[in-house]
């Protein structure tokens, strides 16, 4: 099976229908849904308006719901100035991130355990201490 879902949404800019492709596994573990993932794409529309941006980036905010469904999306201009990176780039920050979290949560679970632990330990020598005075 793939690792990738190829999913449709409508672009407002171009007036068309685009691609996107979502890792599998990519709703899972998010802190809250709908998530939200930025990409870039070319802009690809036939307007007059818009003739001299053609092939100029376009900034899509996607709000992502549990079951990969996209529910909403957002489509903007890039403004050069500002740093955004490729989709590619952004995708695999997006899954570096969300898996250094992850692993960083495991980790504070962890501490917090093993510190709870040792204040119960103490609290015990504490009380058997002024037990003997
Ligand atoms: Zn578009």
């Amino acid at each position: 099976m793939s690792q990738l879902v190829r999913k449709r949404y409508f672009c407002r800019i171009c007036q068309k229908s685009h691609t996107i492709k979502f890792p599998r596994h990519f709703a899972e573990n998010q802190k809250r849904y709908p998530f939200v993932f930025f990409s870039i794409h070319k802009y690809s529309g036939d307007s007059d308006e818009f003739i001299e941006k053609n092939g100029a980036d376009i900034i899509t905010t996607f709000y992502v719901d549990k079951n990969l469904t996209i529910r909403d999306v957002d489509v903007a201009w890039e403004d050069s100035s500002s740093n955004i990176m490729s989709e590619n780039d952004t995708e695999n920050l997006v899954m570096f991130l969300t898996e250094t979290i992850n692993e960083m949560q495991e980790q504070y679970d962890s501490l917090l355990e093993k510190y709870t632990k040792l204040l119960e330990s103490s609290d015990k020598k504490d009380k058997n201490y002024e037990e003997k005075l």
